[in-house]
């Protein structure tokens, strides 16, 4: 799979994307904190700044696309680029890892991490101290932030205290609350903004969707438009989804054979969230209305939304994925057909 809004040029950015990129480069910063839930670009938006930093001829929209350092960040070679992530979205998009990290992985070592290892903030901070290669500056770009532990956390805050004069940070992040309050405050706080929704359904016309497809992939990923471009792009068809409370319904893990346990947990959340407010009287945000079997017990509702939280924790470690397939969809059948 290609991940969306990656190498494009600066001017193919998303409409809301773009905005918020000319935005923060009139303003001054040396570190900037990109916090919001996910799906609204928190990514796109820090590679857009990173590469408008060292372009050699910005403008106030952001880089200009063409010259050797845009070029040297599309093909993931820039020297003062440090990009932190967990090394599983280093792989998927398309960033290379240290050298030793990639020989361990090659060797078969260890898998591929999934949070930022110390390894990498190790050579961020190193990377932070060294002079620019090219002589425009240097930065650094961490996301998801909150993937960072407390060692990596404190060690990135000792370099934000104290920045060496010419570079700059990106962090980005979907969960703020779970940063270091003390990293938080060091940094200038730019709040995501929501595509209006046209914008966003034009947007995903643009990437290859039909206007059904963007509106129904749309209201899967409640109106988060990167989201709903990664639903479509995993295959998932939008007739597949609206079917899927009644399928939880029924007890039918077939129908959810080919998703993941992560997969899984996620819609059965989304259902449980819409069911709940469905009960309380407001819209739901996932499903279309006619989607959702009414539920006939609160209680169940809510220990089943309680339940899902504390699995959220495990779900990237299952013992046995198809077993915990079963386990998901007898207690979501479970909860969805109690009686009150
Ligand atoms: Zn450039």
């Amino acid at each position: 799979m290609t991940a969306p809004a990656l190498a494009t040029p600066a001017n193919d950015l998303p409409p809301w994307i773009a905005a918020q990129t000319t935005e923060l480069l009139a303003q001054r910063g040396h570190a900037w904190l990109l916090a919001g839930p996910s799906g609204l670009g928190q990514y796109p938006l820090a590679l857009a700044l990173v590469r408008a930093w060292l372009c050699e001829h910005p403008t106030p929209q952001g880089a200009c696309g063409q010259c050797g350092s845009c070029h040297a960040i599309d093909v993931r070679t820039h020297a003062d680029l440090c990009v932190l992530m967990p090394e599983t979205s280093m792989l998927a998009l398309g960033w290379p890892l240290s050298e030793k990290a990639q020989n361990e992985i090659d060797e078969k070592k260890r898998k591929p991490s999934k949070e930022i290892r110390v390894d990498a903030m190790r050579d961020a901070v190193e990377f932070s101290q060294r002079t620019s290669a090219r002589g425009l500056g240097k930065a650094v770009l961490v996301f998801p932030a909150e993937d960072m532990n407390n060692v990596t956390a404190n060690a990135l805050l000792k370099t934000l205290e104290e920045p060496p004069g010419d570079v700059k940070f990106v962090l980005a992040t979907q969960a703020a609350h779970q940063l270091l309050p003390t990293i938080r405050s060091r940094c200038l706080w730019h709040t995501m903004r929501w595509p209006g929704a046209a914008e966003g359904q034009e947007w995903l016309q643009t990437q290859g969707l039909s206007a059904a497809q963007a509106q129904q992939a749309l209201l899967a990923c409640g109106a988060r438009p990167q989201d709903a471009l990664a639903f479509f792009q995993s295959g998932r068809d939008a007739g597949a989804w609206s079917g899927f409370p009644r399928a939880m319904a029924r007890g039918d893990v077939s129908y959810v054979r080919d998703w993941s346990p992560a997969e899984l947990l996620m819609g059965q959340h989304k259902l449980c969230h819409d069911l709940l407010a469905v009960s309380v009287g407001a819209s739901p945000r996932f499903f279309a209305v006619n989607d959702l079997l009414p539920s006939a017990s609160l209680a169940a509702l809510s220990q089943w939304g309680k339940a899902l939280t504390g699995q959220h924790r495990t779900i990237d470690h299952p013992f046995n994925p198809g077993l915990l397939l079963e386990a998901l969809v007898t207690q979501a059948q479970r909860a969805l057909t109690a009686t009150p």
